[in-house]
This record gives C-alpha cells, structure tokens and sequence, in this order.
C-alpha cells in the first residue's frame, strides 16, 4: 500500500475511535445534566460498554502494522520524515494512544468506568451527609485503578504519580511541578497574609461587601450569562448552555461543544464567572483548525492549556477593571434594585475580593492555586504510599491551616468538596495552576503584539483578541505538546513568574498594600 492509502485507512480508524469518545461523552454529559437519579446504574453500563469498545479500537492492532507502515515506533512516533507536519504529528499523537491502549488488559477500560461512574454516585450521597467513612471503599478502588493504569503504562514505583500526571499533561513530572509550586506556595501564601492583615485593620463597608450575596432572580442571571456569552463571540450555532451541579465543558463534535453553569439564588458573582470560564475553554474547542476536524488532533493539547485559556477570559479578562466598564452597566440594567448604587469601581473591587477559603471552586485569583498545591501534595503522597485513603481528612485539615490558616469544620467542605478523586482523577488538579502560569506566560506576549488589547476589552470588542489566540494557540489542536506550543508562542519555558508579578501587582494596587 501507498502512503496516502496507509493514511487513509489510518486516519478511518482514528476517525471510529474519535466518534466513539464523543458518545460516551454525550451520554456523560447527558449524566451530568438531565439524568434522572435511579438511572445511573443503567448509565453505568452503558458507560462501560462504549469505553470498552473505544479501547478495543484504539488497540485495533491494524493502527499498530499501519503507524509502523509509516515508520512510527514508541521510540520515532512521528513516523518517516517525508511525511507533511500535519501527518507526522498526528502519527505522534496516534501512536502514544495506541501504546497506551495496548498495555492495559483487556475489560480494564470497562472496569474502571462502571467503577467511576458508582463512585461518582457514591461521591454525591457521601458529600450530602457528610460522610467520609462511606465514601472510603469507593475511594481506595478509584486509587487502585490509578495507580494499576500508571503501572501498565510503564510508570512503576516512584513514578506512579508521573504517569497520572502525564495523562492530563503530557511531559510534565511531579518534581517540574514541585519546583514551580515552591514561589507560589510562598510568595501567594505571603500576599493574602498582608491582605488579611489590612482588610482587618480597615474592613469594607458592608453595602459595599454584601450586596453580590442579595436575592437575584435565576431567570435573569440565565439570561445575562446568555447575553454575556454572545458579547465575548460564542456561536451559538456551534454550541449550547446548560446547567449542572459542577459546570464544565465538552466537546460532543466539533461543532457542538457544550459548556454549563449554575445559578445560585444568593450568588450573582459563581454563574458569572463560570460562564466566562468554561466559554473559554469553548473557544479553545471551536477555534481549532477546521483541517484537523475528526482525527484525535482536534482538541485541546493538555489540561493546563486549557485551564490557561478557560482562566485568561475568567480572571485576566473578567475580572479586569476594562471587562466591567463595558459589563456593569449591562449587568446593572437587569438588576436594577440591587445594584442600581453600586458603581463600577466598587464591582470590580467586589469581583477581585481576596481572603481564606474553605472550597476551591469558589475560591479568589490570588488563593486559588494555593487550594491546588494542597491537593497536589495530597495525590504525591497518596501515590508515594506516604499517605491512606482513610487519612486524608486529617491530612486535609492540616494542609489548609498550613497553606491557608483556616481549617473545615466538615469533610463535605473539606476532602468531599471535589469530584475528581471520585471519578478516578488523579494527576488533573495540578493543571489548574499550571494553566495560571501558562495563561500569563501568553499574555505577555499577546500585550507586546496587541498593545491597545485592554481597550479593545473596555469598549466590549474580543475579535482581535479571539483572532490572536486562535492563530497562536487554539489552531494547534494538539499538533503540538504543551511545552513546545508554549515555547513557540513565547520562546520560554514553563515559568511561574509572570503569573507571580501580575498577581502581586494586582493586589497590591487593589488592596493599597
Ligand atoms: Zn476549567
């Protein structure tokens, strides 16, 4: 057979795998949104059987014969040289699923997604009565199946962890990360001690520190994150909101990727902000090159680039002074009654509020990633067999005094908060601060090649914008790994100091420190 015809058939098979993920994410999503209690049983088997057959394909050992056909090995994944970039990346990208796929034994794929999706059940039940000690079995298999898959991957003893890692972000290590995580840790730790300490010494006034937390009608918030998505570009045509317990985003088919939010009666401020949050991971989604449309290369290259994306429009660009000068007075115009006094500059002071928290999802910019490096240290030890699953909640408790200075009072807002761990996700919760680091790394090469770009945020205008991320990130799909893309874009290595410097300035200016 002739190149083409081998790339042909190989990208036909790839083609299968891909329609099988986008199922079983429908019927994930679908779990997510619409599902009835009594039916996850049911969806659980369901789950299991179209995870089992997209792992049968992607070992389909005709993938194996046709990337050695093209000169890709576990050592050469790209493959021969004469073949185009494109082909060579995605013969890159197919073979590291394909040696993935074929080192696990056959039903463990199943296995371990009927055992997600009941210990995802189980996580719920467990959070609402804040029962640890329930969720503890669930847990420790979850744990087992982790470290089962790192070790047929390849990754054993002490590496365990890397390979878990490796899964949401490919080439990273724990060590990598620890060494980035050291200044956050400190220098995050440092600043939020010198905002409490002010905030005590001159506290706010309460009108202006309560009003988010007034009764706001879930109606009209539905409704501004509508009109709030469509300002900031969402196709609608491409794409859908819905709501769930934990908004996320999914990309059912490429033109239908699929993002949800909550609205929560006494919280004007958690919709609005998960809406431009998981719009960003959206746009990632929709603004990949058409060309890479049903091969593996069309999504988002890792977990971190993503976050940097899903956080650059929530935090950089939401919670910028510039966002609101447009925003507010839109905002205002649909709750008139409680916001009618409040100027902008007292919202945009009220949407970058710093100080300790208990739950990450609701946590500040600042702290944030504080919330992370303790489920970071978390899931090294557990993997390390420094920690038990029956511990954590100990171990959790004194994480967040050492890291935070406060301590839960319930496991359900404390080592029950998150449902990763409950689905079998251990190695994700470090993206989120790596995309904090990432994110700002391109920003401060976006702001050298689009130097008016806040005032294009403050007159409400994002095409410049959308168009600078699209042409050197999102196109990219994951042609190329995380840090080769970010070298690309910046000519850097992963670093934490921009991210650093911009937060420190923020709040140092927000605050008068
Ligand atoms: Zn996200």
């Amino acid at each position: 057979m002739k190149t083409n015809g081998i790339l042909r058939h190989l990208h036909a098979l790839d083609r299968d795998c891909c329609l099988l993920e986008k199922t079983a994410a429908v019927l994930q999503w679908d779990q997510e949104t619409n599902l009835p209690s009594l039916g996850v049983k049911e969806r659980a088997d369901q789950l299991a059987l179209i995870e089992g057959l997209a792992h049968e394909r992607a070992a389909d050992p005709r993938i194996g014969q046709l990337l050695a056909d093209l000169g890709s090995g576990s050592e050469h994944p790209s493959g021969d040289e004469s073949l185009p970039p494109a082909e060579r990346d995605f013969c890159r990208v197919v073979r590291r699923r394909y040696d993935r796929a074929v080192k696990l034994p056959p039903g463990f794929a199943a296995d371990a997604a009927r055992a997600a999706s009941l210990s995802q059940a189980a996580w719920v039940d467990a959070r609402r009565r804040n029962d640890f000690a329930a969720f503890v079995p669930h847990l420790g298999a979850m744990v087992g199946f982790a470290r089962k898959r790192a070790e047929y991957w390849g990754f054993t003893g002490g590496a365990v962890y890397d390979g878990l890692l490796d899964a949401h972000e490919p080439g990273i290590a724990a060590e990598e990360i620890a060494r980035l995580f050291g200044p956050l840790r400190e220098r995050l730790s440092a600043l939020l001690k010198r905002i409490c300490a002010k905030t005590a010494s001159c506290p706010e006034t309460a009108g202006d520190r309560d009003f988010p937390a007034l009764s706001y009608d879930t109606e009209q918030q539905a409704r501004y994150s509508r009109e709030l998505m469509e300002s900031l570009g969402f196709d609608f045509r491409r794409g859908r909101l819905d709501t769930s317990a934990h908004p996320f985003t999914t990309t059912l088919g490429f033109d239908d990727v699929r993002i949800t939010t909550h609205y929560k009666k006494d919280n004007l401020l958690s919709a609005v902000f998960s809406t431009i949050h998981e719009s960003g991971h959206a746009f990632y989604e929709m603004d990949i090159n058409p060309e890479l449309r049903e091969t593996c290369l069309a999504e988002g290259v890792s977990m971190g680039i993503h976050e940097s994306q899903s956080r650059l429009w929530e935090n950089v660009f939401g919670r910028s002074r510039a966002f609101w000068e447009y925003q507010f007075p839109r905002l205002k115009a649909l709750f008139p009654g409680q916001l009618g006094s409040v100027t902008t500059d007292v919202f945009y002071r009220a949407v970058n509020r710093a100080g300790p928290s208990l739950i990450r999802i609701e946590a500040d910019e600042l702290s944030y990633s504080l919330h992370i490096i303790l489920r970071f240290e978390l899931e090294r030890r557990l993997f390390s067999g420094d920690l038990e699953v029956e511990d954590l909640p100990r171990a959790w408790r004194s994480g967040m005094k050492d890291l935070l200075g406060i301590e839960p009072e319930t496991d359900a807002e404390g080592v029950l908060q998150d449902v990763h761990w409950s689905m079998g996700s251990f190695g994700y919760f470090p993206s989120y601060a790596l995309g904090n680091l990432y994110g700002l790394q391109f920003l401060k090469k976006l702001r050298q090649d689009l130097p008016g770009y806040e005032g294009d945020i403050a007159r409400g205008v994002f095409s410049a914008i959308r168009q600078w991320l699209r042409e050197n990130i999102y196109t990219w799909g994951r042609r190329l790994d995380p840090a080769d893309l970010l070298f690309k874009v910046t000519g850097e290595k992963l670093s934490a100091a921009p991210f650093l410097e911009y937060i420190e300035t923020k709040y140092t200016e927000l605050y008068g420190l």
